[in-house]
């Protein structure tokens, strides 16, 4: 449950270019806005959530990739996994199929919190996935969804206080 220390890591997958960085981004102390510009990856936040604190180790694991052994060890060391797409890149909503999918083989026989999202929802009109099909492959795939705009900060918040409560009620059941 957690780390030693308390901590949950929650593992940001999804193509380059979704918006990872800029979610996180917006959970990022004032005083670590400056070394927002040096692509931190890893960021860690308490947050209070129906009157509990609960601390996130929050990574953004694209940029971990590119100096480890890619993306098995991103999918073995996660408590719990936020996939993102871009509503106006199909191409990286196919992609997060696929890391559902290897997500699923890696980890088969736990029950751990993920949460699809699709973010840009601001671009309306390169829009490429509809909602409806977002919600759809959260369905097939057996996670949580939520839209999301980085930019307007719209459901941000709400998008990783449902994250505390998946993970309360995975440690509530085992
Ligand atoms: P990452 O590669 O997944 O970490 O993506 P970034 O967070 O670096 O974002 C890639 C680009 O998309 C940047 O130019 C961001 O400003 C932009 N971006 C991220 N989220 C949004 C969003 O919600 N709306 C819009 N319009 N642009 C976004
Ligand atoms: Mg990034």
């Amino acid at each position: 449950e957690g780390t030693s220390d308390g901590l949950f890591r929650v593992i940001l997958l999804g193509d380059p270019g979704v918006g990872k960085s800029s979610l996180v981004g917006i959970f990022r102390r004032e005083q670590d806005r400056e070394s927002a510009e040096q692509q931190q990856e890893l960021y860690q936040c308490t947050l209070t959530v129906d009157g509990e604190d609960t601390s996130l180790l929050l990574m953004d694991i694209c940029e971990i990739q590119k100096r480890t052994d890619g993306c098995n060890r991103a999918l073995r060391m996660g408590h719990a996994y936020i996939i993102v797409y871009s509503v106006t890149d199909r191409s990286s909503f196919e992609s997060a199929s696929e890391l559902r999918i290897q997500l699923r083989r890696t980890r088969q026989y736990e029950n751990i919190p993920i949460i699809l999202v699709g973010n840009k929802t601001d671009l309306v009109r390169s829009r490429e996935v509809s909602v409806e099909e977002g919600r759809a492959c959260a369905v097939v795939f057996d996670c949580k969804f939520i839209e999301t705009s980085a930019v307007l900060q719209h459901n941000v918040q709400e998008l990783f206080e449902g994250m505390v409560r998946q993970i309360r009620l995975r440690r509530e059941g085992a």
